[in-house]
């Protein structure tokens, strides 16, 4: 017997698809707020939100007589005609998000509008009004969203932990308290404080109070316009990367959005500089005009469309790429404090319901031995600490203190030209890392890693201008190849070709090579090209020459510069003035840095001259 579903059914079926978890939830009632022109909004949850969410904000309210229609499906005030739909700034504007959360969980709602005298408090269970009733309350909205997915048990299985969910909710919230310096955010989970923002509207306060101090002296201003699009915000230097994109922050008129080719764009300016496989750090905004916009997908996927991709790309690529060449991109470090110099605990938060006291230090002060030996390692490079204060006045103060020298640095640059003859090179550690003075700062610089740079650059060189040639060798080179090596060697045999190399069949699996191009530095060439198929097959990167070319170049600088420790003075000059005129000087072909930097104030610091 077919039936029409009864109301209720249609909203839990629809709630489905907008209300997924808690924090989608937090999402759509956050965004509510920040579209009533709070200026001030607070989250509170319990149980992962499963049990008890709270969104208050200081904004318009909601008129008393219009508070049944807002749970309506499809009630907006937001659009106003069809064509609206198409606009980036009704992207997620189909009023459902109260309906939805309604249909599958206990709202009460409080709200007054400035106008008003006295509010309304509403109440509505499974999408069935339970009251509506006259009250005094402040100006503003107040939504309380408890036992979420009470009566849909089989979705509220896919929940995982109330940990868990309320990490989610806690990235959402570092997401949307980045989108919006301007609004002062507070977020509380089960009666802990763990995101406060001052809406001051400086992007780089919020950074600081989320992410910490290292990455916040090692961002990079982003500021491009042109007719169609604007880009402000942040990058971080590459030495603070990610084995994943939770640290690929960027928003999309101010809304959290996703969009395939932002994130190639960014993602392909940072390839030279960041190790394969690790992601940046960004938190960018984009002001998109709407007729670059096609917003024709489902709300909550998040996934935008640009009507000129290339157009966008282009722009996004260069303006990136144009603000990490124009720094210098040494990774600062930064001594920890030994255990038993530290004053005051510090809450250091990974995820938000796992907080870690720094523990009490057990050791004696004077036990020189056991101290020696639970300090950490120096020059470590912090990449990923969330730092989160219990005294924020403290935050304020510090941060105050801080501020005009942590993020001023690297003014004037090391590797450039002017500051040839104002640098002191200290002498060689280890026989591999070269220790170097200028001005208020001291450097250390890997010589395999610079050698390797450098190498590698001339070469690359050399192999795109197809100016190497190619050299004779004798014996010439038998390799046998396994079937997959084979079939890499023949897919791109005619590169192979070009880049110099001669190679023959010799029958059966065997191949000679009589020829390499000419300039290789010097070293195991029959490696090399055993090394360069492997590399290929793993990317199984067929017909790109540009990934064999710097597959040949990365491999022939790695092998040339093994084991050959003793510089001299002189040499580390000529290394720096050779490190100088490379594209990008501050990472090896493989990522590593070349360089490092401490800045006297870390040193002062923690020699507690400086307090
Ligand atoms: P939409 O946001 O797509 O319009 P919603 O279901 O999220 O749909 O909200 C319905 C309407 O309720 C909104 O258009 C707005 O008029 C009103 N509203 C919801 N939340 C708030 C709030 N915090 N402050 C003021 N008005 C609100
Ligand atoms: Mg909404």
């Amino acid at each position: 017997m077919i039936k029409v579903l009864d109301q209720n059914t249609i909203n839990k079926i629809a709630a489905g698809e907008v209300i997924e978890k808690p924090s989608s939830v937090i999402k759509e009632l956050v965004e509510n707020s920040i579209d009533s022109g709070a200026t001030a909004i607070t989250v509170e949850v319990k149980g992962g939100g499963l049990s008890f969410m709270r969104v208050t904000d200081n904004g318009a309210g909601i008129n008393k007589d219009e508070v049944k229609l807002a749970f309506k499906r499809h009630a907006t005030s937001k659009l106003v005609k069809v064509e609206d739909l198409l606009s980036i700034s009704s992207l997620g504007f189909r009023g459902e998000a109260l309906a939805s959360i309604a249909a599958v969980s206990q709202v009460e709602l409080i709200s007054k509008t400035a106008d008003d005298v006295t509010g309304i408090r509403y109440q509505i269970h499974g999408g069935a009004e339970i009251s509506s009733e006259e009250i005094g309350c402040p100006n503003g909205t107040t939504i309380v969203v408890r036992n979420l997915f009470y009566n849909t048990p089989a979705r509220k299985k896919f929940m995982k932990t109330d940990a868990t969910e309320t990490s989610y909710i806690y990235d959402l919230m570092c997401r949307i308290c980045m989108s919006h310096p301007e609004v002062s955010f507070k977020f509380i989970a089960n009666g802990t404080d763990k995101i406060f923002t001052s809406g001051n509207g400086k992007l780089k306060d919020i950074i600081y109070h989320i992410y910490g101090r290292d990455i916040t002296s090692n961002l990079l201003e982003i500021n491009a316009e042109n007719d169609y699009l604007k880009i402000s915000g942040y990058i971080a230097r590459p030495c603070i990367s990610r084995g994943n994109r939770s640290f690929e922050g960027y928003y999309v008129n101010h809304r959290y959005i996703k969009s395939a080719v932002l994130t190639k764009a960014i993602e392909d300016a940072f390839r030279t500089f960041v190790m394969i496989h690790k992601f940046p750090f960004t938190e960018i905004n984009f002001d998109v005009k709407p007729d670059l916009i096609d917003v024709n997908v489902h709300p909550t996927k998040m996934e935008l469309r640009f009507s000129n991709n290339e157009y966008i790309y282009n722009f996004v690529y260069d303006t990136c790429l144009k603000a990490l060449k124009s720094k210098e991109l040494i990774a600062e470090v930064s001594v920890p404090e030994p255990a038993n110099a530290v004053k005051e605990p510090i809450n250091v938060v990974k995820e938000p319901e796992k907080v870690v006291e720094k523990p009490a230090n057990p050791i004696k002060a004077n036990d020189c031995r056991l101290t020696a030996q639970r300090l950490p390692e120096p020059f470590e490079i912090k990449r990923s600490q969330q730092m989160v204060r219990e005294d924020k006045v403290k935050y304020e103060e510090e941060r105050k203190a801080e501020a005009p020298k942590q993020l001023n640095l690297f003014e004037n640059k090391l590797l450039d030209e002017s500051s040839r003859n104002k640098y002191r090179i200290i002498g060689q550690l280890f026989e591999t890392y070269w220790l170097i003075e200028f001005e208020d700062k001291f450097y250390i610089m890997d010589q395999h890693a610079a050698h390797e740079k450098i190498l590698y650059e001339k070469t690359m060189e050399r192999l795109h201008n197809k100016t190497m040639g190619t050299q004779m060798i004798l014996p010439p080179i038998v390799l046998s190849l396994n079937m997959h090596e084979e079939e890499i060697y023949r897919n791109n045999a005619d590169i192979f070709k070009s880049l110099g190399y001669e190679i023959e069949e010799f029958g059966g699996s065997e191949y000679k090579v009589t020829g390499i191009p000419a300039g290789l530095p010097k070293m195991d060439y029959k490696q090399l090209l055993i090394d360069v198929l492997d590399g290929l097959s793993e990317e199984n990167a067929n017909k790109d020459p540009d990934i064999i070319t710097e597959k040949v170049a990365s491999m022939s600088c790695k092998a040339a510069v093994k084991g050959n420790n003793r510089l001299s003075f002189s040499e580390a000059f000529e290394l720096m003035d050779e490190l100088m005129k490379a594209e990008n000087p501050y990472n090896c072909p493989h990522g590593r840095p070349t360089l490092i930097m401490m800045s006297k104030y870390e040193i002062e610091k923690k020699f507690k001259r400086i307090v």
